[in-house]
């Protein structure tokens, strides 16, 4: 059923809100499968006129004071607290999201804007006097002028915060293409950017799929390209990017493997695997979706684990009156997908411990979506063992020791995040230092970073060089200048005397 109204989905452009009349895409609430919205599908002209209003803007804003940036993102940070329960409603409306799940990932949103308005002290350089005799020498880090941010649809609130704070921080002005399936939290986060009193033209918002994505990729203007979503995706950004001379940081999808042994706390095990493979239903580029049993880790936890899933509550997020502990998935396309990752496990010779894939919400019959599923005696050759699943499906292989499980974790082409569980400090460090994951968890098992740490994915989920968040993303939002100076005529003979 399509409602009377659809919500605006406007272009930002320049400090001016307009929707022009383009051939646009669905946006559905996915507890109920109705559509909300229609996200239009911008392309150059609309870009350029971005890319444009975002140059024009930067003169000024990078001459603005680092702290008088900061102060903008200090009425922003507020603005969005003032409207936190706004956002979160919206998260939960167009992506699906429990409002627990929506309000943690705002607070992670926040805590970047919070991180970017350190941005007088994150841009300090470093000085040597006396470099050589009479010469000194100071870096000074620049910002690079219009950055692009190109965001994924599972987190519309905290990844475009992950991007165009620090962006703008750091002196730059900023076109954000927000994932066309949650274009409507992205506009009001913007929304607030505008109310914050930004000057125009330091943000903007353009909207589209990959016709917009590749008009940014190759426009001449544009310096950085800040993107995340999937690994094929993310490739061909970073090889289109960089091929036209742009800065790429470039996050994509992942495969996380968690490890538990035989020693380890098994509630607390079974607890935190629930919870990384079935929060965000799924999700999540840091879910946990493989869990690999060592020895009698396996037996002795697989019955807690289906009983945990089973006790997965499902429904509509779309009014706080049902909050349920897990959400739909994000299009009906995905739900079926995901379904048939899961049919290709049972066909190729896994058993389905626990079974969502004919989940039903009673209020919400065309809602899309999926029971929390377990799948045991999974092996590495099968297809949902090497795919990224993005579903509520926990896979369990079985292992014999700690070696063979890091080697498994390791053949992963993908190197996000990887967890053990243990109680052994020697296995845990074997581990550590071993695992092939760029982000790892020691009895912990989402060990996303916050926002001082960079997210430092590794093989097929990140293509770059510096990282998103932390002092990974302030060097990749800036250039180095390095000044060596020399006066004639000045001299140090008396300086150590009063
Ligand atoms: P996606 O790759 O389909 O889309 C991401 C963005 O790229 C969107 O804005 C989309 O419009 C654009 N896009 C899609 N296809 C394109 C194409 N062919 N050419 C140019 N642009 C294109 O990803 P998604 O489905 O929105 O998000 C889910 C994926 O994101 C998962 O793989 C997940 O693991 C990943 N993800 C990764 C991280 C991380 O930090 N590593 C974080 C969140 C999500």
């Amino acid at each position: 059923m399509k409602p009377a109204h659809l919500i605006p989905c406007p272009f930002y452009i320049g400090g001016e809100w307009a929707q022009p009349r383009l051939a646009g895409t669905p946006v559905y609430n996915p507890s109920t499968g109705d559509v909300i919205s229609e996200c239009p599908l911008g392309g150059s002209a609309e870009v350029n006129a971005a890319v444009d209003a975002a140059e024009a803007a930067f003169p000024a804003w990078r001459d603005t004071p680092a702290i008088e940036r900061a102060r903008y993102l200090f009425r922003y940070r507020h603005l969005v607290e003032e409207n936190f329960d706004r956002l979160c409603a919206s998260v939960s409306l167009e992506h699906g999201k429990t409002l627990v799940e929506s309000r943690g990932s705002l607070y992670r949103g926040i805590e970047n804007i919070e991180y970017a308005c350190g941005a007088p002290t994150l841009l300090f350089g470093d000085t040597l006097e006396n470099m050589a005799r009479n010469v000194d020498c100071e870096t000074t880090l620049q910002p690079l002028g219009v950055c692009v941010g190109i965001t994924p649809f599972n987190f519309p609130a905290m990844v475009p915060l992950w991007m165009f704070p620090l962006a703008i921080a750091c002196g730059n002005t900023f076109v954000l293409k927000p994932s066309e399936k949650v274009p409507l939290t992205a506009v009001l986060l913007v929304e607030l950017l505008a109310q914050s009193g930004l000057p125009k033209g330091v943000v903007n918002v353009v909207h589209g799929g990959s016709e917009c994505v590749d008009a940014l990729l190759v426009h001449p203007r544009v310096r950085a390209v800040s993107f995340v979503g999937s690994s094929p995706v993310a490739k061909h950004i970073y090889d289109t990017a960089t091929r036209h001379g742009k800065r790429v940081q470039a996050n994509g999808g992942a495969k996380n493997h968690i490890i538990v042994m035989p020693d380890a706390d098994l509630p607390r095990s079974v607890e935190a695997l629930a919870s990384a493979a079935f929060g965000c239903a799924g999700e999540r580029c840091m879910a946990g979706s493989t869990a690999i049993a060592v020895g009698k880790a396996g037996d002795a936890m697989l019955p807690q684990l289906v009983d945990a899933a089973r006790s997965v509550k499902i429904g509509r997020t779309d009014t706080p009156m049902s909050q349920p502990d897990m959400g739909p998935l994000i299009t009906g396309a995905h739900r079926d997908r995901v379904r048939g990752l899961v049919d290709s496990g049972e066909r190729e010779g896994a058993r389905i411990a626990c079974d969502g894939r004919d989940a039903r919400v009673a209020d919400a019959p065309n809602g899309f979506y999926l029971g929390a599923t377990v799948i045991d005696h999974v092996s590495e050759a099968m297809t949902i063992a090497r795919e990224e699943v993005f579903g509520p499906v926990l896979n369990v292989m079985r292992m014999e020791d700690l070696d063979q499980a890091i080697e498994a974790a390791n053949r992963s082409a993908y190197g996000n995040g990887a967890s053990i569980f243990t109680s052994s400090g020697a296995a845990a460090r074997t581990f550590k230092h071993r695992v092939k994951a760029g982000m790892v968890g020691i009895n912990v098992g989402v060990p996303a970073t916050m926002a001082m740490f960079p997210f430092t994915g590794w093989d097929a989920s990140f293509y770059g060089d510096l990282h998103i968040q932390g002092r990974e993303a302030v060097q990749f939002y800036t250039q180095q200048k390095t000044v060596t100076t020399r006066w004639f005529g000045g001299s140090s003979d008396d300086v150590w005397r009063k």
